[in-house]
């Protein structure tokens, strides 16, 4: 099973699943939040979502740099998007699909509303790279990776790169197939 010290990969199953949503914020909630923060920090990256540390629940974790150097953070529970204008097109990647860096297309601003740790009602208004954030992390709750939102041309030129991420995430996680010549069980 993937551990915090590991974001899972590409071909993970648990990426692929709706996430349940979350009934009670006890313990086990707020020490997943503080295993995410640490794994967005340790990975250098703007937010993630609980399936990618292996844990089908639906919270995800931001950390949005700003002009100050500083960083603005927020853990979301159950959240939804109420609100969304416009459209905008960038660069965008994912902890979870290493080595793919797409343009894409998404609302240029969005308002999320879920809960905090405390179990209190939250509303974050989001534009530019927080809103990509929202949007990116509520797509993983939904079993959504950012390959699903490109283009059919360019998802045939990444069918390879795929393949193999797939391949060694199979690995990693210990259920790859038989090598050729293995007898099936
Ligand atoms: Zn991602």
């Amino acid at each position: 099973m993937a551990s915090k010290e590991r974001v899972c990969k590409y071909g993970s199953p648990v990426l692929r699943r709706r996430a349940d949503e979350i009934e009670e914020i006890d313990e086990s909630v707020r020490k997943l939040a503080g295993d995410m923060f640490a794994t967005l920090e340790r990975s250098r990256g703007v937010g993630l979502a609980a399936p990618q540390i292996g844990v089908s629940r639906r919270i995800i974790v931001l950390s949005i740099p700003q002009e100050d150097g500083s960083r603005w953070k927020a853990a979301i529970i159950n959240p939804e998007i109420v609100r969304r204008a416009g459209t905008a097109k960038s660069e965008e990647g994912c902890l979870s699909v290493p080595g793919v860096w797409e343009e894409i297309s998404r609302s240029e601003t969005v308002e999320v509303r879920g809960l905090d740790l405390d179990g209190k009602e939250i509303s974050v208004k989001g534009e530019g790279i927080l809103a990509r954030a929202l949007q990116h992390e509520l797509d993983h709750l939904d079993g959504i990776l950012i390959v699903d939102r490109i283009g059919p041309l360019k998802r045939h030129v990444l069918k390879r790169h795929l393949r193999k991420l797939e391949e060694s995430t199979a690995r990693e996680e210990g259920s790859a197939p038989p090598a050729t010549g293995a007898s099936e069980k």
